[in-house]
């Protein structure tokens, strides 16, 4: 078991984040979910691990079909983002950007499935 805990990511990446969602109590160690974070980014957190999503513009004005709840959305309520999963590899997804909604849209199994597809990524904060 990993003594670095999703608190400790968190507080370490996002401070101001992890203040605003957890304050300073103990953290349920079941975390799991998607997080907005400063500009537009959503990190992704999975007990310990955590991925950040950053926002890219889609080309074109196609409607965007969400890879979490599965709704097809249009281009104001979903984004394209970028994650990197590793040195040199990136994965790429549409979410919706009321990310509350959308996850409860696609439930716990969603996530978790979502998370399943994201994790394990290889350290991209170490050089
Ligand atoms: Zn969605």
């Amino acid at each position: 078991m990993s003594d670095h805990t999703e608190h400790d990511l968190l507080r370490e990446l996002f401070p101001e984040t992890a203040r605003e969602l957890f304050g300073d109590a103990h953290i349920p160690r079941e975390t799991l979910g998607l997080y907005p974070v400063a500009d537009g980014r959503l990190a992704l957190i999975s007990g310990a691990q955590l991925a950040e999503f950053t926002p890219i513009d889609p080309k074109g004005n196609k409607a965007l079909h969400c890879d979490l709840c599965h709704y097809t959305r249009s281009r104001s309520e979903a984004a394209l983002y970028r994650v990197v999963v590793g040195a040199r590899r990136s994965r790429y997804l549409t979410l919706c950007i009321a990310t509350e909604s959308c996850q409860q849209r696609a439930g716990k199994e969603g996530v978790r499935g979502l998370a399943e597809r994201i994790f394990p990524i290889e350290s991209p904060y170490v050089e």
